[in-house]
């Protein structure tokens, strides 16, 4: 391995593919850490690579036909196979978040011609501290060596594996930087951590008391843990008609004083006017699936997305039916009366 320490214009080992891969791998960051959640992965396109090295083999192949000796043409032909093994390398390599320059232009650390150098791109996420989705730029992280201040290489098995530490600031409020964890295995990103929990905003026609609910159960799903999402889902509508019964909009408390969800669901359904009914999606039917799937303890991604859908669409219904407003009028004559004095 070449090392030119102190001199940054080192030509890079991988050429015209070394710069693609690079725009490429910028690409997926930017991808990965603006669109993908917790444990969610993006590949690095090789498209653009594998679209030079065809326009590449197609000329040389049509030089090779008009060429005088054998050995030109042999010597195209190498020029070919020359180009797929540079992409193998270039894959393979380790691949660094170009360094940060130090004084009279000088990176500060130590610059290899076999790397792969990658800018990090301006990402778009949401801001725990200001929670608004804002602009965030890379954010230094002033460490001693290259190892330790963007990446490092786990082990070398089938692909490459490193692991990369990116510091990222809100460009709104330029507060505490949030620092992600990323995972690369071959051409593939995993978003493997980050040092503040991603907050999911809940859509304003839910309930303000379950908003969170809903937002834990899409920060599971998101992660792959759709099981636990479901259940979030559930607990979401139970406690929706929980504040309906607590509000006295419900009455349904046994004997005991205890509730119970399935008799919440007929008291509910009971309220809503039939035109509702007919027309948008029933919590008690996504309530039931629900249950049948947790009690299968069933991961069913498909039943997350749509339950995630209709209770949004229920919610909405309710809001354009004005339906918040029935219930205040029936919890202000349930109500039990203060007493006169
Ligand atoms: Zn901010």
């Amino acid at each position: 391995m070449t090392k030119r320490s102190g001199l940054f214009a080192v030509t890079s080992a991988h050429g015209k593919i070394g710069e693609l891969l690079s725009v490429a791998v910028t690409q997926a960051f930017q991808d990965l850490l603006t669109n993908k959640h917790l444990y969610q992965s993006v590949e690095v396109s090789v498209a653009a690579i594998d679209e030079y090295i065809k326009e590449r083999a197609d000329a040389e192949y049509k030089a090779a036909e008009y060429a005088g000796s054998d050995r030109q043409k042999e010597s195209r032909l190498r020029e070919v196979t020359e180009q797929v093994k540079q992409k193998k390398n270039a894959l393979e390599a380790i691949w660094a978040v170009t360094p940060a320059m130090g004084a009279f232009g000088v990176p500060q650390t130590t610059v290899e011609a076999n790397i792969v150098y990658f800018e990090l791109p301006t990402i778009y996420t949401l801001c725990p501290t200001c929670d608004g989705r804002w602009p965030f730029n890379p954010f230094p992280l002033h460490l001693e060596d290259r190892t330790s201040s963007g990446e490092a290489v786990v082990h070398h098995m089938d692909d490459a594996v490193e692991v990369f530490v990116c510091a990222y600031q809100c460009q709104a409020c330029k507060t505490e930087p949030l620092v992600f964890l990323i995972r690369r295995r071959g051409v593939k990103l995993t978003l493997a951590g980050r040092s503040r929990i991603e907050s999911v905003p809940a859509p304003a026609v839910l309930p303000k008391h379950v908003h969170g609910f809903y937002s834990d159960a899409l920060i599971a799903h998101n992660a792959g843990k759709t099981l636990p999402g479901l259940f979030m889902l559930r607990v979401l509508i139970e406690q929706f008609w929980a504040d309906l019964e607590r509000r006295h909009v419900l009455i349904v408390r046994d004997e005991r004083g205890r509730l119970h969800a399935d008799q919440l669901a007929d008291a509910y359904n009971d309220i809503l006017p039939r035109e509702f009914k007919d027309r948008f999606p029933s919590l008690g039917k996504i309530y039931e699936d629900i249950s049948d799937c947790l009690h299968d303890a069933r991961a069913d991604i498909k039943l997350f997305e749509k339950s995630q859908q209709e209770i949004i669409e229920h919610f909405d219904a309710r809001r354009v039916m004005k339906l918040d407003a029935e219930d205040d009028q029936r919890a202000a004559a349930k109500a039990p009366k203060a007493k006169a004095r």
